[in-house]
C-alpha cells in the first residue's frame, strides 16, 4: 500500500520533475526531481545501515535541504522520523535516545564525540550531516542509486515521533502516523489554497511540527516553491517579500519585521500571512493590519495533532482568536475535571477529534489513555471557550507552559535543575511577559539563610544543563514562594508581582 506512505503524497510520481522545489540560501536551487533522487540515494544508504520499516531515526542537525531530504528519505523506507531540537544538550538527549531507541542517529559533525559512547549503548549507527551538507551522510548517499521503491504503510503506521515538553518531568513522544499527516497537510493545502504558483519563505526551524509538517509537507504537497533559510532573520525576510507569496511564522517573526522600514511595500506581493505556535497579541495584528493592509492568519495546533483550528482564508480572520475547527476537525470545550461538554463562550479545557490526532506517547499507554476521553476526544490541556460564531479563543494554558518565541517551556523542568544548585532552597518558574518573545522565562528563587549564590551562578550553572531557550532570562530573589492553603504554590500572584520587569510586554 505504497499510496498510504506519507511520501507518495507529499512527492507524488506525477509530479513535474522540473519545477523548482527548494532555492537555498548560496542561489542554487533544487527541482522537484532532484528531491525525489536525492531520498532515493539517502533511503538505500539507510536501509544499507540496517533500516526496517517502522525503525526510528533520531536526528539533532542544523537546518539545512539534506536535513529536509533526511526526513523525507526515512518515510519513504518506511522507518520513523525522530527530529531533536538542536538545543537540547547532551544530559536531555540521553533521555530520548533511552525512550525512542533509534537504529540510526544522526547529529552535527561537530557533536559526535557527544553520541558515540550513547549510541553504541543503544547499539545505534552514529551518521554525521553539518548545517553546510557535510559529514558521513551525505558523503555516502553520493554514492548510492537514486532508484528506490517506496516503502508501503498502512495509515495507522508511524512517520514520526516528536517529543513534546514533559509536564512531570518526563517528555513525551507523540506518535504521528501516515494518515495524520496526509490528511492535516491536505487539508491545510485547501484551507489555504495553496498552488504551485505559491512561493514560501522558509525561516522556521524543521524538527518541530509548525516548520517540518506544516511548512514543508503543505509546501510540497501543493507543488509549490520554499526558499530555504536557517533561521528567521527579520532583514532577510523583509528582502525575500517581493519575491514570495506565503509567510509562515511564530508571533516573534511579526513582531520583529514590525520594527522595519519598508514593511509596506515589500509585502504588496504576499498572498498569506500565517501566525501560529504561540498566541498573537490581537494589538500585533491590528498593527500588521494598519501597517500592511493584510490581515494576518492565525491557526492553533499542537504537536500531538498537527493544526486543528484556522482562521479563514475567505472571510473574516478576527483578532486574538484562533479560528473556526478545520474540516474533519471536531472542537469542543469542556469541563476540565468532569469533562462535560459546555456552552456557547464557556471557559473550559479544549478537546478535538479527527483524523489529525495523533495515535498516543511513545511507550506511555497509560498516559495516553489518560489523555483521550472515552469517545477519542483529546484533551489539549489549554483554555478556550468557542464564541456565538464559532470562533474558538485561547485564553490560558492549563498546564502552566511558557511559551518563549515560540518555543515551549514547561516550570517544573529548570525548576528541578535550580533547586539542584547549593544555596538554592526552591524556585518557582513562570512567564512573563516580553516585548520580543512574547513570555520571558523568569525564576523566582528563595536562598537558604546566609547563602550568597547570585543570579550569573544560576545563571551560569543552568547554561550546559538546559537548552538554551529554556533558561531563564532574568532570576529574582524571594524570601518565600507564595502558598496556597493546600501548599501549591500561587504563580499567578508572582506573575502579577513581576509583571512588568521586561518592561510593557
Ligand atoms: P507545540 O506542541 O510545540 O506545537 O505547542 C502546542 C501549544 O502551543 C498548544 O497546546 C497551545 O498552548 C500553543 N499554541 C499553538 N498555537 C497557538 C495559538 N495560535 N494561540 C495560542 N496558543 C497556541
Amino acid at each position: 500500500m505504497s499510496d498510504c506512505n506519507l511520501f507518495s503524497s507529499v512527492l507524488p510520481g506525477d509530479v513535474d520533475s522540473r519545477r523548482v522545489a527548494i532555492e537555498l540560501p548560496d542561489g542554487r536551487t533544487v527541482s522537484y526531481g532532484q528531491l525525489i533522487e536525492l531520498s532515493g540515494c539517502m533511503a538505500n544508504l539507510l536501509v544499507g545501515r540496517g533500516m526496517r520499516p517502522g525503525d526510528r531515526l533520531a536526528a539533532q542537525v542544523e537546518k539545512s535541504f539534506e536535513a529536509l531530504v533526511l526526513y523525507l528519505a526515512t518515510v519513504r523506507a518506511g522507518g520513523v522520523y525522530l527530529p531533536l531540537n538542536t538545543a537540547y544538550t547532551p544530559n536531555e538527549l540521553q533521555y530520548f535516545l533511552k525512550d525512542a531507541e533509534p537504529t540510526i542517529v544522526v547529529c552535527d559533525p561537530s557533536c559526535r564525540p557527544n553520541f558515540v559512547d550513547m549510541a553504541a549503548e543503544l547499539g545505534a549507527v552514529v551518521e554525521t550531516l553539518g548545517g553546510d551538507g557535510s559529514g558521513s551522510l551525505s558523503q555516502a548517499a553520493t554514492a548510492e542509486t537514486s532508484t528506490f521503491g517506496t516503502v508501503g504503510r498502512a495509515p495507522d503506521d508511524l512517520a514520526a515521533v516528536l517529543y513534546t515538553s514533559g509536564t512531570t518531568g518526563r517528555s513525551k513522544g507523540a506518535m504521528l502516523t501516515h494518515g495524520n499527516l496526509i490528511s492535516n497537510a491536505r487539508t491545510l493545502v485547501e484551507s489555504w489554497q495553496l498552488s504551485d504558483r505559491d512561493v514560501l519563505i522558509h525561516m522556521l526551524p524543521i524538527y518541530h511540527t509548525h516548520g517540518l509538517f506544516v511548512a514543508s509537507n503543505v509546501t510540497l504537497m501543493a507543488g509549490a516553491r520554499m526558499i530555504f533559510r536557517p533561521r528567521f532573520d527579520a532583514g532577510d525576510a523583509l528582502a525575500l517579500m517581493p519575491r514570495a507569496t506565503v509567510l509562515m511564522g511564530v508571533p516573534t517573526f511579526y513582531v520583529r519585521l514590525l520594527k522595519l522600514p519598508g514593511l509596506r511595500a515589500a509585502s504588496e506581493r504576499i498572498r498569506l500571512f500565517v501566525s501560529g505556535s504561540a498566541p498573537l497579541p490581537a494589538q500585533v495584528h491590528q498593527q500588521w493590519r494598519d501597517e500592511t493592509g493584510h490581515s494576518i492568519l492565525e491557526r492553533y495546533g499542537m504537536t500531538e495533532t498537527g493544526m486543528n483550528t484556522s482562521n479563514p482564508y475567505s472571510g473574516e480572520r478576527v483578532p486574538g482568536t484562533v479560528g473556526l475547527p478545520l474540516p474533519g476537525v471536531k472542537i469542543r470545550v469542556a469541563h476540565p475535571e468532569n469533562g462535560r461538554v459546555l456552552g456557547q463562550n464557556e471557559v473550559g479545557v479544549v478537546e478535538v477529534s479527527g483524523p489529525n490526532v495523533f495515535k498516543g506517547y511513545w511507550r506511555m499507554p497509560e498516559k495516553t489513555a489518560s489523555e483521550f476521553r472515552e469517545d477519542g476526544f483529546f484533551v489539549t490541556g489549554d483554555l478556550g471557550r468557542i464564541d456565538e460564531r464559532g470562533y474558538l479563543h485561547i485564553v490560558g494554558r492549563g498546564k502552566d507552559l511558557i511559551i518563549t518565541g515560540g518555543f515551549n517551556v514547561y516550570p517544573k523542568e529548570v525548576e528541578a535543575e535550580i533547586d539542584a544548585i547549593g544555596g538554592v532552597v526552591e524556585s518557582a518558574v513562570i512567564g512573563l511577559p516580553h516585548p520580543e518573545f512574547g513570555e520571558g522565562v523568569t525564576a523566582a528563587v528563595v536562598r537558604a539563610p546566609g547563602s550568597l549564590v547570585d543570579e550569573d551562578a544560576i545563571l551560569k550553572a543552568v547554561s550546559d544543563r538546559l537548552a538554551k531557550f529554556k533558561q531563564p532570562k532574568r532570576v529574582v530573589f524571594v524570601e518565600a514562594l507564595p502558598r496556597n492553603t493546600m501548599g501549591k504554590v500561587q504563580k499567578n500572584l508572582l506573575r502579577e508581582n513581576l509583571v512588568g520587569l521586561y518592561g510593557e510586554g
